[in-house]
């Protein structure tokens, strides 16, 4: 149905089940009748390069009203929060249907400016399963106004001292009254400039037992003069959004924790499993992405008096690319099929099995992403390595792809762990 690209020798090939084609069919009009001329209409804000940050290198005031304009479009045609159930507002599809919503999302959305595309489905700023732990009054106060898009999310979890070890978090919750008090720092917090609300995991104060029996997550509106923003985070991926976050005698409501004390650990799982699930569409929509480049640029750019793509050379990064797109489609709806039969995202125990699933989801995609982005670069030759070529941005986000929601060592260690291996 699609306008674009209009060379795409494979469509039939990369098919969408029938069940999801009218979904991902409204997604992709979305893209092109909203975001992409809306994009053009504003291009002083997401046109240039590096347009969309201010001299702090965070992301400009314009460029995030333009970002929020599209996530309420996007809310308000029932788009943006698929992933979650009906009955929060969410459309309800399994994380197997939704691997071809990010398929869509990441092929027609990326390399058009800045990510004000991507700004039309739910991302770490987002409603995260994890929240479906809330009862009806804190949903209404918390989770609607993200699920609607009208409000943006972070996720704590990180310091400076705890990365890949989460159980070393030394944020700390001290009970006050009814409530409790935070003190800690977070580092790398996406959004933790201009979320609205901070999912933060802390240790319980005077709790006993190993962390996942100690540990807490707590809602904090970012209003709370104990919340601060800490130094921007500049990253490979020039994102403008990641920045250290502070927590100084930051005092909540007892409402304000998610489920109960000991919940705090799988719940950041949950979160962390919710991005896991998702790198699969994610990456094979980006590979396509770069796939429809590396095919026009080989059919157009002429050396020697021949389109470079009549040379073997040039053939096979492209060949190897779309076949292995197909590995990737096909591995990643499978193995969603089989999580989706066995659990569900918010679950706070994963059966063994469930979390191999997701480690390979998250670390084999996200390899074969870098090699594909590697490839374009090396089809495009100079203006690979341009802004205007539009394929080193994908480059710099498949390297950061590995690093974040786990890194690529963290998921072979539970994989072989789940093997039997420690
Ligand atoms: C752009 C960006 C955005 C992010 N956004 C968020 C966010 O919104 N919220 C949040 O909480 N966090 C966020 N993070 C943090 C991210 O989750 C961590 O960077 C990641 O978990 C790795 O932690 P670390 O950087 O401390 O690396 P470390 O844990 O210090 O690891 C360093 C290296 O050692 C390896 N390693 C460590 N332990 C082992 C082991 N046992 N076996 C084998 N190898 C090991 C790692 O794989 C890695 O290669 C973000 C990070 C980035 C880069």
């Amino acid at each position: 149905m699609s306008t674009f690209p209009e060379d795409d020798a494979l469509a039939g090939e990369f098919a969408v089940p029938d069940d999801v084609q009218p979904v991902v069919d409204r997604v992709i009009a979305f893209i092109e009748e909203e975001v992409l001329p809306y994009e053009e209409a504003h291009a002083d804000h997401v046109g240039g390069p590096l347009d969309y940050l201010d001299d702090d290198g965070l992301m400009k005031p314009e460029t995030r009203a333009m970002q929020a304009e599209i996530r309420k479009r996007s809310a308000d045609e029932g788009l943006y929060a698929l992933h979650l159930p009906e009955e929060v507002g969410g459309g309800g599809l399994t994380n197997r249907e939704h691997f071809y919503v990010q398929e869509a999302v990441f092929r027609y959305g990326t390399g058009h400016g800045s990510s004000v595309a991507r700004a039309m489905m739910a991302w770490t700023e987002g409603p995260s399963p994890a929240l479906l732990h809330l009862d009806e009054d804190q949903r209404e106060e918390w989770l609607r106004p993200l699920v609607e898009g009208r409000e943006t999310a972070c996720i704590g979890i990180t310091e400076p001292g705890a990365g890949s070890d989460v159980t070393a978090v030394s944020t700390t919750a001290e009970r006050d009254g009814d409530g409790w008090v935070l003190n800690g720092d977070k580092r790398y917090i996406t959004n933790g400039p201009f979320a609205d609300t901070a999912q933060i995991l802390a240790t319980v104060e005077g709790a006993e037992g190993p962390p996942h029996e100690t540990m807490g997550m707590f809602l904090v509106d970012t209003d709370n003069p104990g919340y601060e923003v800490g130094q921007p985070n500049l990253n490979i991926m020039m994102d403008g959004i990641t920045s250290d976050v502070h927590l100084r005698d930051c005092r909540v409501d007892g409402d304000q924790l998610v489920g109960e004390v000991g919940d705090g650990l799988p719940l950041a799982l949950s979160w962390v499993n919710w991005r896991r699930a998702g790198r699969a569409g994610m990456c094979a929509g980006m590979g396509r992405y770069l796939l429809d480049r590396m095919l026009t640029y080989a059919k157009d750019r002429e050396t020697f008096g021949e389109p470079i793509g009549t040379n073997q050379a040039v053939q096979w990064p492209i060949v190897e690319t779309a076949t292995e797109i197909h590995a990737v489609r096909e591995f990643g709806t499978a193995l969603l099929g089989a999580y989706d039969a066995e659990a569900n995202l918010h679950d706070l125990h994963q059966p063994t099995t469930a979390r191999r699933k997701l480690s390979m989801l998250k670390y084999y995609p996200e390899d074969r992403l870098f090699d594909w982005a590697d490839r374009a670069i090396q089809v495009l030759g100079g203006y690979g390595l341009m802004r205007a070529g539009g394929v080193e941005r994908v480059f710099r986000v498949a390297r950061n792809l590995r690093i974040p929601a786990g890194t690529t060592e963290i998921q072979k260690r539970t994989i072989a762990k789940t093997l039997g291996l420690e």
